[in-house]
């Protein structure tokens, strides 16, 4: 169903994405592909049904589950977790294993003592056939042990010529500063990656994708809300969708879908901002409200303050939220992220 609102699986429910996922099927013979668009883009549906299209064996890791200084459990549980559900054949490939034990569905990764599995040799042996290793919302992968996975992706990336690693990141300065691409201490650095682009709908597609959608519930609706909806949403399909949905619910008004789509994206913001100085939300107050460049967003923070911000600080402020791709040259990336925004208190 199109306007259902998990990361769709299947060809049939995703709206489109035939350019995108020709172009990441393309890629597959390359060592790294990087797929990145905003948050609600559709990167973990384009992920999963480009996946599914494919002949070779699939490991899918969800890295958002990730806390900022997750450790060898966690990053071991997940690579565990992925390999669980990525099939017989591979589960069959890696039973023999040392540091890996396949109990029917399961699999239980080892990182110490007698039978300890590194990542490099989990590469390895994957290695022995096409493998394409997935690992969405990559840039939480930053952290005390970001050194050891990506040296044993630098590792994979020379010798291990079966394997193919494809990153999402809805955070593209955060994934980019993960792997280094400008780092020259970075083991990644200076391997070159092939990049796929999720863009939004434009207009018609927005349009169609809500016309289909409707049709498909053999729901009929009004075109001036088709119309109000694809103004107001800007062509993030995440948001398409969750209007869908909520007409399908009986509840066709705009408006308050997207008072509710501004309330899921206000907790988002707390935790995106979580452990981050107030300073964050008068910089995303100042630009919600129509602050467009440099010095008037910094006067608008004096004022709040009552204080003179340093140039350096008030940088990294600004840096900081572009990497983490709420912003971008003083806009906001999405429309209900800007007024989320101004609700905030800080
Ligand atoms: P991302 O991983 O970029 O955050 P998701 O793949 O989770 O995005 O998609 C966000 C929401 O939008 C989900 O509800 C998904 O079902 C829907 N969606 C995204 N792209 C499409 C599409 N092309 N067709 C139909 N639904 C889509
Ligand atoms: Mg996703």
């Amino acid at each position: 169903m199109l306007f259902d609102e998990r990361p769709k699986e299947s060809k049939e429910d995703l709206y489109d994405r035939e350019g995108e996922m020709e172009e990441l099927k393309r890629a597959i013979d390359r060592p790294l592909v990087v797929l990145r668009g905003i948050r609600r883009i559709g990167k973990t549906s384009v992920l999963k049904v480009s996946l599914k299209g494919l002949d070779h064996p699939c490991v899918i890791m969800d890295a958002r589950g990730l806390k900022t200084n997750y450790g060898r459990r966690e990053l071991y549980s997940m690579f565990a977790r992925a390999l669980s559900s990525s099939g017989d054949k591979l589960r069959g490939l890696i039973s023999s294993v040392r540091g890996i034990k396949v109990l029917g569905y399961e699999v239980e990764l080892s990182w110490t003592g007698k039978n300890y599995l590194s990542l490099v040799d989990l590469f390895d042996n994957l290695n022995r056939r096409k493998v394409v290793i997935a690992i969405d919302e990559a840039q939480n992968l930053r952290g005390p042990l970001s050194k050891e996975v990506l040296d044993a992706m630098a590792h994979a990336y020379d010798y291990d010529r079966n394997l193919t690693f494809i990153l999402t990141g809805s955070e593209v300065g955060f994934l980019y500063d993960f792997m280094g691409v400008e780092d020259s201490e970075s083991p990644l650095y200076g391997r070159s990656f092939h990049e796929v682009v999720l863009d939004r709908f434009n207009e018609s597609q927005s349009r169609e994708f809500l016309l289909s959608g409707f049709r498909q519930a053999g729901l009929s609706v009004k075109a001036s809300l088709i119309d109000e909806a694809v103004r107001e949403l800007d062509g993030i399909p995440g948001w398409l969708t969750f209007f869908g949905n909520s007409c399908l619910d009986g509840r066709c008004d705009v408006m308050e879908i997207k008072r509710r789509a501004v309330n899921v994206a206000i907790k988002e913001l707390g935790n995106l901002l979580k452990g981050r100085t107030a300073r964050y939300k008068h910089v995303l107050k100042a630009i919600a409200q129509g602050r467009r460049s440099w010095s008037s967003v910094k006067d608008y923070m004096e004022e709040k303050e009552r204080s003179t911000i340093s140039s350096s600080v008030f940088h990294n402020l600004i840096r900081n939220l572009e990497m983490m791709s709420i912003v971008k040259d003083y806009e906001f990336l999405d429309p209900i992220y800007e007024e989320a925004s101004k609700t905030l208190r800080g």
